[in-house]
């Protein structure tokens, strides 16, 4: 993957790259042609297909993520991608089973709360493997989801404190007819799970909703929504915040233009979203 890239660079291309975990949607696509857009048509494009184990709790679905890399690759191609990198857990982390990967990248401001309080490790996981995906990936442009609203941030953040030479892109956030934001663990969700799923999305539309005419203290505002979301009974919410989106700090006041932030459990299955308010 690194001598690719090394020669789209002498060629003079410039490298667009959207790291994934796969079993891809059109919020995936979107990044692609996102990428495309910022590289233009001489560009490279490259998406990575790798379901990282190192951001993966020990009780999270690590062994049950969904996968189809031939439909993935069909997309892919279709989307106009020049090259998808699958490479294997030994090729990501030779020895780990020895327990010789000892080097790994963390962040630590912006990785504390929300995501990073409900999976400790999750971040650490993030950004060691994003930093390894650069090295070998080398892009110029790098393109990330909105619906993962703190990974971007964190990732940002780790590549302007080591001084990774890419521009982050943040696209938005792609969502089903209903609203639902797609996600690859949508497909964990039975029919009845499914339809309440859409409950993310209402509670972020209610608390724009809300703060259109007037600042809402937080701590009403998450009383609010937290009995709002029982109207879904199969819903089980694990965090609301209400955060400065640039330094995610923990707002008093809600107002227009705070960012929101949740993420509600369906079973086993955990789906987040996000929104500007
Ligand atoms: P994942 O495969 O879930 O790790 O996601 C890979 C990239 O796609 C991340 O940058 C995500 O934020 C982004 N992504 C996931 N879902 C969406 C969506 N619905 N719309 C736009 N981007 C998304």
């Amino acid at each position: 993957m690194q001598k690719l890239a090394r020669q789209q660079n002498r060629k003079g291309s410039k490298i667009g790259f959207v790291p994934t975990m796969g079993y891809l949607h059109a919020g995936h696509v979107s990044l692609v042609h996102e990428a495309r857009k910022r590289v233009g048509k001489n560009g490279f494009v490259v998406v990575s297909i790798y379901v990282n184990p190192t951001q993966f709790g020990p009780n999270e679905d690590l062994s049950r993520y969904p996968r189809d890399l031939k439909r993935d690759l069909t997309m892919c191609r279709a989307a106009g991608v020049n090259v998808v990198f699958t490479p294997s857990d030994p090729e990501m982390y030779p020895g780990k089973q020895e327990n010789r990967h000892c080097t790994y990248v963390s962040e630590e401001c912006l990785s504390r709360g929300m995501e990073g309080s409900s999976r400790p490790t999750h971040f650490r996981g993030v950004t060691t493997v994003v930093a390894k995906l650069f090295n070998l990936v080398l892009p110029d442009v790098a393109v990330f989801g909105q619906k993962d609203f703190q990974q971007a941030a964190v990732i940002r953040r780790m590549v302007r404190d080591l001084n990774f030479p890419i521009r982050i892109v943040v696209a938005p956030t792609h969502r089903e007819p209903d609203g639902l934001a797609m996600s690859s663990r949508n497909k964990y969700l039975n029919p009845e799970e499914r339809a309440q799923a859409v409950i993310l999305f209402h509670a972020l539309q209610a608390a724009s909703a809300g703060v259109r005419k007037k600042a809402v203290p937080a701590s009403q505002m998450l009383k609010d929504l937290s009995a709002f979301i029982t109207v879904a009974p199969l819903a089980r919410l694990d965090y609301i915040e209400f955060f400065d989106p640039e330094t995610l700090t923990p707002v008093d006041k809600v107002k227009p233009g705070t960012q929101m932030a949740l993420a509600v459990f369906f079973g086993k299955t955990r789906l987040i979203d996000n929104a500007r308010l």
